[in-house]
């Protein structure tokens, strides 16, 4: 049976709950234990699917199909093990779960409340693979106190109660601020904070405190007294330069051992962590810098695209060269040349979207990265952009576009070479979607096969001709297009094993023109940079090397 390490947060929210998870996941690892990382959301909404990019971040998609929270891509990039469906739940997807029981009459008349019925629908959730790993690591999102996250903390109280002693542990993310004016750390907060977690029960056993300056002996000590935790077990979170340093700098201060301690785990295995020293290492040793313009649409948030700006990150490492992304709004170039914004850069790569702002200045990038011959990822409507450039420019086909655009005003102004597509196969099964569809989960979603052909650049650099990426999204480039595209340089270099839908394109006459209809950032690691990536960034030092 595994451990459960349960992981809060109090005092204020964005304290990096996910990191510190996805950080001390890899430190288990580092000591040769395996884990599984899970993340519980106290909101409605059933899945992040149809929550704005805005809003919510990136939503990050598992290769057997859930839309779930950026976390988890945390969770990924950091142990490396592929999150799953069942590694993230909302209170909404709790809710509906137990609804849809009671409408079938599976509770048999009782009236239905949140304690039981409520709280041991996320039990059940919490024993899901509970033989599979060492340890889960379960992340409650939100804060302590918050309406909507008491159902999750009375059942992991409950959880904890009903399984054998020293099975649970409570793992609990504070914020010690600086007050300038007395030049003090403030432990008050921290006290509050457990306080209220100690009155619902839960009674913490490893403290993670966030703060920009280093917690004194003294005050260390004071928390250790108030918040009933051992002084050992009082682990300072300084801010980092980079996350990649956070496994090291946790185990530095004694985050693993805190947590094995409170398991009482001894003698514990010592850790093995080769893989952080060597990422470390190429983070810091980076020599000289490539300058990447990102022209998209969520440019506001750094979290919109917050798996391209980690994959960029390792593509720089894997070329031991700094990446220094930009983030343009693509609506400037619908009123503006993009020349001038965009000739200083030695990549552009044009990011996945929704929706029709923006699309024209999308294409202008991929034109003008064609035309000059600058390295240019495509990644999902980045692709799709690229190909309806490619059809207007080359093929002569002014009037090209997608469907996704005019279906939004209910005309057709555009001939529709990007088509939504309506029906096709996912593991031996038809899938079958219409426009009356809702819009939660019924995209293409996970893990689909494409294959490469033979002597292409992206064959070249998968050094393979089969591969597997995740999807999320409703348009497809329409195969009929295929041949007037091919004719003008457009190539088909990846496609569905049944032929029928374009997963790649490349520009064969062009030093790095790639568009692909999945997601491969989501898939890259640190310790493991997705060959697109690393090959794209490559590309981009070949042309700092010549301007
Ligand atoms: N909006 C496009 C589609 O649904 C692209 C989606 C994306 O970039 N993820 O096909």
């Amino acid at each position: 049976m595994a451990r459960y390490i349960f992981i809060t947060g109090g005092v204020v929210s964005s304290l990096g709950k996910g990191l510190a998870s996805a950080a001390l996941g890899a430190l288990l690892q580092a000591r040769g234990f395996t884990v599984r990382l899970r993340k519980l959301d106290p909101y409605l909404n059933v899945d992040p699917g149809t929550m704005s990019p805005f809003e919510h971040g990136e939503v990050f998609v598992t290769d057997d199909g859930a839309e779930t929270d950026l976390d988890l891509g945390h969770y990924e990039r950091f142990t490396g093990v592929a999150a799953r469906k069942t590694d993230s739940v909302s209170s909404g997807r709790i809710y509906q779960n137990v609804l849809e029981k009671e409408r079938r009459g599976d509770y048999l008349g009782k009236t239905i409340q949140v304690i039981p019925h409520v709280t041991n629908e996320i039990k059940d959730f919490l024993s899901i693979g509970d033989n599979e790993t060492d340890f889960q690591l379960c992340e409650i999102g939100g804060t302590v106190g918050d309406i909507e996250g008491l159902p999750f903390f009375e059942a992991i109280r409950q959880f904890a109660q009903e399984r054998p002693r020293g099975q649970c542990i409570f793992m609990h993310l504070t914020l010690l601020p600086w007050i300038a004016a007395s030049g003090e750390l403030k432990t008050k907060p921290t006290q509050h904070s457990v306080k209220e977690l100690r009155s619902i029960g839960i009674a913490p056993d490893v403290l993670v405190c966030r703060s920009d300056h280093p917690i004194p002996d003294k005050e260390r000590a004071k928390i250790a007294l108030f918040c009933n935790v051992r002084e050992e077990a009082v682990i300072a979170a300084p801010d980092l330069s980079s996350i990649y340093e956070a496994p090291l700098a946790y185990h530095r201060q004694g985050l693993d051992q805190a947590v094995l301690d409170a398991f009482q785990i001894h003698p514990a295995p010592r850790p093995n962590l080769g893989r952080w020293e060597d990422v470390i290492d190429r983070l810091t040793h980076a020599e000289g810098e490539v300058r990447i313009a990102i022209v998209g649409k969520y440019t506001q948030l750094g979290d919109a695209y917050k798996s391209i700006a980690e994959a960029l990150t390792h593509g720089g490492m894997a070329n031991r060269v700094r990446v220094r992304p930009e983030w343009i709004d693509a609506e400037i170039f619908e009123r503006e040349d993009p020349s001038p914004y965009l000739e200083i850069f030695h990549a552009i790569l044009v990011p996945g979207g929704f929706g029709e702002r923006g699309t024209e200045g999308k294409i202008r990038a991929a034109q003008f990265a064609r035309e000059h011959k600058i390295p240019y990822f495509g990644i999902c409507l980045g692709m799709q952009m690229a190909v309806v450039e490619a059809a207007r420019n080359l093929a002569g086909m002014p009037n090209a576009g997608s469907q996704e655009f005019d279906h939004e005003v209910g005309a057709t102004r555009f001939e529709p070479v990007i088509f939504h597509l309506k029906e096709w196969i996912k593991d031996n099964q038809k899938i079958a979607r219409s426009v009356l569809d809702d819009k939660g989960g019924t995209m293409r979603l996970g893990a689909y096969t494409a294959c490469l052909k033979s002597g292409s650049h992206v064959a070249d650099i998968y050094e393979s001709h089969e591969i597997a990426e995740r999807h999320r999204h409703r348009y497809e480039v329409d195969v009929k297009y295929r041949e007037a595209l091919e004719k003008h340089g457009l190539c088909f270099s990846g496609m569905s094993p049944d032929g029928r839908l374009p997963e790649i394109v490349e520009v064969a006459d062009h030093p790095w023109f790639i568009g692909v209809q999945f997601h491969p950032e989501l898939k890259s690691k640190p310790f493991a940079p997705h060959p697109l990536f690393a090959d794209f960034v490559r590309a981009a030092v070949e042309v700092s090397r010549l301007v």
